[in-house]
């Protein structure tokens, strides 16, 4: 059934050719050794491949990352956790991940050409999600949206138009 107030915007997890080669070379795009682990309780390491918090007992692997399709000095590196062996990933592109849904995160909005729009970035409680995007994608200069956390600024995903 069609919902009419559903945003119009997309969520992307990480790519899938990325994660396809760092799963066959065992090794990150920054060149480091992907150090696999063994997740002790949920909700210490949310997948970005999948888009949900890993089970007790899930095997993951900790890596470099940087969530950006252009180089320039707002491209940031940083630590993200994914599945140790190939997953099926995120399939609702369409929605606001519902096992994220309790994380308060920062909406972090860039421009087009990847610089920080800093007027629109966002402290969200994970229940007005779809609100506060609304919100920031009514300006047109952001293109797109990072949703990261709040202490340790880690990259989640990205939001954009649909
Ligand atoms: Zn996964």
């Amino acid at each position: 059934m069609a919902d009419p107030v559903r945003p119009a915007f997309r969520v992307d997890a990480l790519p899938r050719p990325l994660l396809e080669r760092v799963w066959a070379s065992g090794r990150d795009a920054a060149g480091n050794r992907v150090e696999v682990m063994v997740n002790e309780k949920e909700g210490s390491a949310p997948l970005r491949c999948c888009l949900r918090e890993a089970a007790a007992g899930e095997r993951v692997a900790l890596i470099a990352h940087r969530p950006f399709c252009r180089p320039g000095p707002y491209a940031e590196v940083g630590p993200v956790f994914i599945h140790a062996e190939p997953c099926a990933g995120y399939a609702d592109g369409d929605r606001y991940p519902e096992p994220f849904r309790h994380r308060r995160q920062v909406f972090r909005a860039y421009d087009d050409t990847g610089r920080q729009v800093y007027e629109r970035h966002t402290l969200v409680e994970g229940g007005e999600a779809e609100t506060a995007i609304a919100r920031i994608l009514e300006d047109p200069r952001v293109a797109f949206i990072h949703s990261r956390n709040v202490l340790a600024g880690c990259y989640m995903f990205t939001i954009c138009r649909a």
